[in-house]
């Protein structure tokens, strides 16, 4: 496995990451919502951006696009669909689809309910998911411009990956979410150790984000961890799902 993935915190709690295939020296930014911190860290890294990636067209995930890829001469990857919405947006992409950095590949999945044009970047080889404002650590994004189906239906897909994927999420709400599934599912031991050992590494959080070290950030999750304590991931059906964002919503 030769994929370094750099976590760049950007915003209030937002995570950029820096994708570097160490054989070639090639990298990928996925989400870039602001431009400094992320060339602060290109150039720290000596890593040659090739591609600006995102996984929605949302401005905290997309915003930096045309400065970055102005700056590197990168293309700027989104779905098909958002070319009119993702900011400097110049390759289309599509559920099947595959794209390198450098000597790493990415499967395309289309995951459509936040947003109708969401997609998810899968590094099988590396064991990695980019899945932006879809599955969170324990929780799942809004649903802004899709229903229940459509979400349940993506949850699927991404359920469906191995154990062992790491889950590189868009946004550091690991803490308010557990504090949801716990409500959910009271009885579920692992929500509770989980939020135990997040909250330890939340209290040790810088007061800015900007300033986050790794040791305080609690993403990557596995899919394997989700399956067992994310109350999105574990609903039994559409209805389910619905039922449980709709709560949360208003939690
Ligand atoms: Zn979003
Ligand atoms: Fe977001």
């Amino acid at each position: 496995m030769s994929l370094r993935i750099e976590r760049i915190p950007t915003l209030s709690d937002n995570y950029t990451y820096l994708l570097v295939c160490e054989a070639s020296g090639e990298a990928a930014v996925v989400d870039a919502p602001e431009a400094e911190p992320v060339i602060r860290r290109v150039d720290a890294s000596g890593a040659r951006v090739t591609k600006i990636l995102s996984t929605h067209h949302h401005w905290d995930h997309s915003g930096a696009n045309p400065e970055l890829a102005e700056r590197w001469g990168a293309p700027v990857f989104g779905h098909v669909s958002d070319a009119e919405r993702i900011p400097g947006f110049t390759d289309g992409l599509d559920e099947g689809d595959t794209i390198r950095v450098g000597e790493e590949e990415a499967r395309i999945l289309f995951i459509p309910a936040h947003t109708s044009g969401h997609i998810a970047y899968v590094f099988d080889a590396a064991q990695a998911l980019f899945c932006g404002d879809m599955l969170f650590a324990a929780g799942c994004g809004r649903l802004f411009e899709g229903d229940a189906g459509m979400m349940f239906e993506a949850m699927q897909k991404l359920g469906a990956l191995p154990d062992a994927t790491r889950v590189f999420c868009g946004h550091e709400y690991t803490e308010s979410n557990l504090v949801f599934a716990a409500h959910v599912e009271p009885e579920n031991a692992a929500v509770a150790a989980k939020l135990e050992q997040v909250r330890k590494i939340r209290a040790a959080a810088a007061a800015d984000w900007h300033d986050a070290t790794p040791a305080e950030m609690t993403i990557p999750t596995t899919i394997g961890e989700e399956r067992a304590i994310n109350p999105f991931l574990r609903a039994a059906d559409a209805d389910e799902l619905g039922e449980r964002r709709a709560a949360k919503d208003s939690f």
